[in-house]
Parts: structure tokens; C-alpha cells; sequence
């Protein structure tokens, strides 16, 4: 495995794999891997000859008010479990090397970006997009390997990448979560032992979601809502950011749920703030 931090070094050795016929799957991940981004990993060495990895906090997708310095960087762990998937190359470049200068061109994308996360968190997506195209330019990838956890990220990616012709198929992989049901994440970490309990009610009122509408009795969007937004405060640590029951696709909110429904949510336990989210058709 090879772990690359020049963006000319990454080039030269992406292109003589394409020269030779090589298809190339990229991940891109912030690091402190976990089992949800090995199963990215995973995935990406099914479908591919040659995996990238790409390791990076990007700083333009962390608003004013979040943890961009305290993120962490265990960059030797993260380079063993990258090992022993058989990664073939770690991309690790400096803020320096990405962001030379001042940051002046940004890609976004509008509409649904003004939605769920994107409505607490300005700018982050604006962040997400510009990291992903210039990844997506230097790795030049067949494919890019993004997770379900953030649902409405893969969204906005696809929609940059149809808008702006990006050659590269997108693949959207499932939630790997905990044995009792909190999806795995690097902020997991900072909860303490009484928020770990409490961090599962986001996926407690996601099933109690998922039940309702499978009954078939309720399909009224807002008593569902109702039902987990109690289920959330009857948490004293837990502080609802936003509950939506929404389209999958265009992620408008939907009042009656008729085929399928991306319920999703945002909840600070303490001040970790987690998301979640579950397709139910
Ligand atoms: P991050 O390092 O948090 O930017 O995540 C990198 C990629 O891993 C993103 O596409 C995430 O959606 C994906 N990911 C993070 N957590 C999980 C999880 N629990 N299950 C599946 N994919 C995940």
C-alpha cells in the first residue's frame, strides 16, 4: 500500500493505472476510520482493481462554531485498518497542498442543500462539493463509494456530479451500525457513558417510524414526526435539531406518506450532535 500526499504523485500513479486498464474505486473519507467506512472499502475492492482512500479533514466543510481542531487524526490506526483491506493507496494530503492560497472557487449546488443538514450547518455542503470535485479530478475514479448515513450528502453529490458531468458512478452503501442500532461514527467516541444510552433514541424513533408506516394505520407525516420528537425529549440529554419525513429524492417534506420516505434526523445528545436516517417505503 502506498500513501501518497503529493496531488502531482496521486496523478502520475492513477494515470499509468488507467493506461494499463485498471479501474479505480475512491473513498473519500475525513479518517478515524470505523467499521462504516471499511465496509466502503469493502465494496470499493469488489468492484475495482485499485482503491483510494482519500484522508482528509477537509477545514471548508466545518462551519465557524464546529470541532475542525479537535477532529480526530489517528492517521497510524487509520493507515493499518487501510492496510489490512488491501487498500492500494492512501490519499493524504495537507490543507496546504488542497487550499494553496486563498479559497475562492467553491462548487454548490442549490436547492437541496437548503434542506435537513444543510439548513443548521451553512455552508457545509458548499465544502462537501468542492473537496469531492477536486478528489474526483485528481483521482479521476470509475467509481466513488459514499455511505447511507449521510443520506442527503450522497444527494448532493449526485446531483453535482450529473450537473457538472463528472465521468464516475456513484454508489451509495448501507448503514453499518452498533449490535443495539446506533450508527457507527467518529463522534460515537465523545459521548460519555450515559449519552451512548441515550444516543439511541435517534434509531429507536426511526423504527418506531418505520413500524408505524409498515402497519399501514398511520401514513399522516407530522403524527409520526410527533411520535418521535416525544420519544426523543423523553431523553433529558437529547436536543432535537430537526425531524423530517421527506422525498428521497428531492427531499421536500411529504405530508401523507405514499411509496417510499426518507425519515431523517439530527439530534445534539449533550453537545455531540448525531444523525440518522432510514428509507421506508
Ligand atoms: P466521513 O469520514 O464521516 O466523512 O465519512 C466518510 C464516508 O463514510 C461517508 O460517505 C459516510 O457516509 C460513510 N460512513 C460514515 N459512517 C458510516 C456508517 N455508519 N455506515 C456506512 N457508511 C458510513
Amino acid at each position: 500500500m502506498k500513501v501518497i500526499n503529493k496531488i502531482n504523485d496521486i496523478r502520475k500513479y492513477v494515470d499509468s493505472l488507467r493506461k494499463r486498464g485498471k479501474t479505480i474505486g475512491l473513498v473519500p473519507t475525513l479518517g478515524a476510520l470505523h467499521e462504516g467506512h471499511l465496509s466502503l472499502v469493502r465494496r470499493a475492492r469488489e468492484d475495482n482493481d485499485a482503491v483510494v482512500v482519500s484522508i482528509f479533514v477537509n477545514p471548508i466543510q466545518f462551519g465557524p462554531a464546529e470541532d475542525l481542531k479537535k477532529y480526530p487524526r489517528p492517521f497510524r490506526q487509520d493507515r493499518k485498518l487501510c492496510e489490512k483491506e488491501g487498500v492500494d493507496i492512501i490519499f493524504h494530503p495537507s490543507v496546504s497542498r488542497m487550499y494553496p492560497g486563498k479559497d475562492s472557487t467553491g462548487v454548490n449546488v442549490e436547492g437541496l442543500t437548503d434542506k435537513l443538514c444543510g439548513r443548521s450547518r451553512p455552508g457545509h455542503f458548499r465544502g462537501v462539493c468542492t473537496v469531492v470535485s477536486k478528489l474526483f479530478n485528481i483521482v479521476k475514479p470509475h467509481a466513488a463509494y459514499f455511505g447511507q448515513k449521510d443520506y442527503q450528502q450522497f444527494l448532493v453529490i449526485r446531483k453535482m456530479t450529473d450537473d457538472l458531468n463528472f465521468h464516475v458512478k456513484l454508489r451509495l452503501c448501507p448503514i453499518v451500525r452498533e449490535k443495539d442500532g446506533l450508527a457507527l461514527s467518529s463522534r460515537n467516541k465523545r459521548l460519555s457513558i450515559k449519552e451512548r444510552q441515550e444516543a439511541l433514541c435517534l434509531n429507536r424513533a426511526l423504527k418506531e417510524a418505520r413500524r408505524l408506516i409498515k402497519v399501514g394505520k398511520v401514513s399522516g407525516a407530522g403524527l409520526i414526526i410527533s411520535r418521535m420528537k416525544r420519544m426523543i425529549n423523553s431523553q433529558p440529554g437529547a436536543r432535537i435539531d430537526y425531524i423530517n419525513i421527506c422525498n428521497p429524492e428531492t427531499l421536500e417534506d411529504v405530508k401523507i406518506i405514499k411509496g417510499k420516505a426518507l425519515a431523517a434526523l439530527a439530534v445534539f445528545i449533550g453537545k455531540t450532535r448525531l444523525i440518522d436516517n432510514d428509507v421506508i417505503s
